[in-house]
């Protein structure tokens, strides 16, 4: 839960009357679906989905989504183009071409890696005609009225291919901050704190499934989240998360219990109430 929303809760800051009527509001859904190894977060608003990567393929996405009743999807944004967080799409034409889900956008990174994936999804986009568009620091996706959703990586220059491409999505309010850091590693971590040195996050998406090549002390000291988050298959042939990762957390956040894991507790699902602060159901 997030801090300030905690400690406001504990003090009896709501009356009965005040707490449900905040609560009549409708909160932006996170759902940090359970993808095995990889990452896909489904963001539900009023009725609306939008996504930030869909996972791997043959996991049955398309059902997962069929499961929250989705029918559009505003857009699906792809940090990279790792199988892990873009294969799943493969599964698309199937429900495009019946129309079961109807697809206005789609968002990707400057990514220069390559392959199978993104050629398979470069050849659907065209096939199915869905507009598409790349996207780097400094761009914004619109989901929420009053929500940012601003990309912080890759930037223009240099250009990255792989996990260095990720994309770096941070969306805020007034109270709230969180950091999705799909896959970026250490040395992108640095030079994202040098075009963002005042970056702070009350939830943290870990970046790399947790691994040693991300998440470097500096960077979680500054950035300094309350609550993180680490989308990791069980018993995945990496060892995601690492030990080390898992020690720097522990020490970064005020409490264990604020690290939450798909791999322990499956699809995680976060309630973001606008300018009051989010919590994990
Ligand atoms: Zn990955
Ligand atoms: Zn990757």
């Amino acid at each position: 839960m997030n801090f300030i929303l905690f400690l406001f809760l504990l003090l009896g800051g709501f009356s009965s009357c005040q707490f449900s009527s905040i609560t009549d509001k409708v909160p932006l859904q996170l759902h940090f679906l359970d993808v095995g190894q990889g990452l896909s977060v489904l963001f539900e608003y009023e009725g609306r989905f939008a996504l930030w990567d869909v996972g791997s393929d043959s996991l049955g996405f398309l059902d997962t989504l069929r499961h929250y009743g989705v029918d559009t999807l505003e857009w699906v944004a792809f940090s990279h183009w790792h199988r892990d967080h873009a294969g799943a799409f493969l599964e698309f034409p199937k429900s495009l071409r019946s129309k079961d889900i109807v697809l206005k956008q789609v968002y990707y990174t400057k990514d220069t890696a390559f392959g199978f994936v993104s050629d398979s999804i470069f050849s659907i986009l065209k096939s199915f005609q869905i507009k598409h568009r790349e996207i780097q620091r400094g761009d914004t996706l619109f989901f929420v009225e009053g929500l940012q959703f601003k990309l912080l990586w890759p930037p223009e220059h240099p250009i990255y291919g792989g996990n260095g491409a990720s994309g770096v999505l941070y969306i805020s309010d007034s109270m709230s901050r969180m950091l999705l850091m799909s896959d970026l590693e250490e040395k992108e971590e640095k030079e994202l704190l040098q075009l963002n040195p005042n970056l702070r996050a009350d939830l943290l998406q870990v970046g790399h499934h947790g691994s040693h090549t991300s998440s470097s002390i500096q960077f979680l000291s500054q950035v300094a989240p309350k609550e993180a988050v680490i989308s990791v298959g069980e018993k995945n042939p990496y060892r995601h998360p690492s030990p080390e990762t898992l020690k720097k957390l522990n020490l970064i956040l005020p409490d264990s219990s604020f690290l939450h894991r798909t791999d322990l507790e499956g699809t995680l699902k976060c309630l973001w109430y606008k300018n009051l602060g989010f919590w994990f159901k």
